[in-house]
């Protein structure tokens, strides 16, 4: 089973979801090539959908704290 991890990009923060095995991805907010291992790692993931729902919840607890 491939898992996932959820890390934020060390450039501008982006948070971002890539596979476990990946050693790096590309930003897709900003475009800086992140070296996972080197990352900070906010979540752990079972499967693309589990990221995905992790990283919707992330994504909107950031707006709220933007907000207040
Ligand atoms: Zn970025």
């Amino acid at each position: 089973m491939t898992s996932f991890v959820i890390v934020v990009c060390s450039k501008c923060g982006g948070l971002l979801a890539a596979k476990a095995e990946q050693k790096t991805r590309i930003c897709p907010y900003c475009g800086f090539k992140i070296v996972l291992d080197k990352s900070k790692r906010v979540a752990v993931a079972n499967s693309a959908r589990e990221a995905s729902m992790i990283l919707k919840r992330l994504k909107r607890k950031a707006a709220e704290k933007r907000r207040s």
